[in-house]
Order: C-alpha cells, then structure tokens, then sequence
C-alpha cells in the first residue's frame, strides 16, 4: 500500500534525496510532466494517482514536494510560502522579538532580527 493518505501536504525532500533512499515514501512514481522554469516535476503515485510536485535538487535551497489535485493546479502552484515556512520550521520557529526591518513589527524568526519575509526575501535566508 502507498503512503499518500498519510503523508503530510508538503514534505522535505527532492528528486535526488528521492532516488537515494530506498524506503523514500515517493519512490517509484510515474514521472507525468516536467516544468524547466520551475526546475520541478510531476509525478503520479502507481496505486492510488495521487499527483505530487517533486523538485529537481538544486545548489543548497531545501527541496520541497506537494501534494497536487490536478495538472492544472500544478500550474499555477506557488511553493514561495511554502519554502518560508520551512525556512522558519528549521530556524526553531518565532520569537517575541521585533522585526528590524524599518516600520515592521512581526515577530522574528529565532535567531535572526527578521521576521520570515523580511529574513527570505530581503536578506536572501532561504534555509
Ligand atoms: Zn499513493
Ligand atoms: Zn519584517
């Protein structure tokens, strides 16, 4: 039996931490599509046709994959926010502290002086 039903909507992982680990719950997957400008791809669980975007691995930002309902949700699929929650889960979530940013006043991620957005985008953390 698969593991789609159990699996969270959005996990760690890309297609080359994929294919090197054996017990890798998306294993095995029929490849459907494949977007170059996402640098992703689309691929169909055999058993139970859950579709998932898979990212291709790429320089040091975190691969991510995601459950999707059909092709045309993948492609308007938008992992930004995605990504920023990850990048926050493995800093160890927020402080009470104020953003530095000027005029901003979020909460930080730990051990940063910016919130996630600021702390994504504008000092370019993305892990
Ligand atoms: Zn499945
Ligand atoms: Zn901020």
């Amino acid at each position: 039996m698969c593991q789609c039903p159990e699996l969270a909507e959005i996990l760690l992982g890309d297609d080359e931490i994929i294919s090197s680990s054996p017990q890798h719950p998306l294993r095995g997957f029929d490849e459907v599509d494949w977007n170059p400008s996402q640098w992703a791809c689309l691929n169909q669980c055999p058993e139970c046709g859950q579709l998932w975007h898979i990212d291709i691995a790429k320089g040091n930002q975190i691969g991510i994959c995601v459950k999707v309902v059909d092709q045309a949700a993948w492609q308007k699929l938008d992992t930004t926010y995605a990504r920023v929650d990850l990048m926050v889960q493995k800093h160890g979530g927020l402080t009470f502290e104020t953003c530095k940013w000027r005029q901003c006043n979020k909460n930080c991620v730990k051990g940063l002086a910016f919130c996630p957005e600021h702390a994504y985008f504008e000092m370019d953390i993305k892990a």
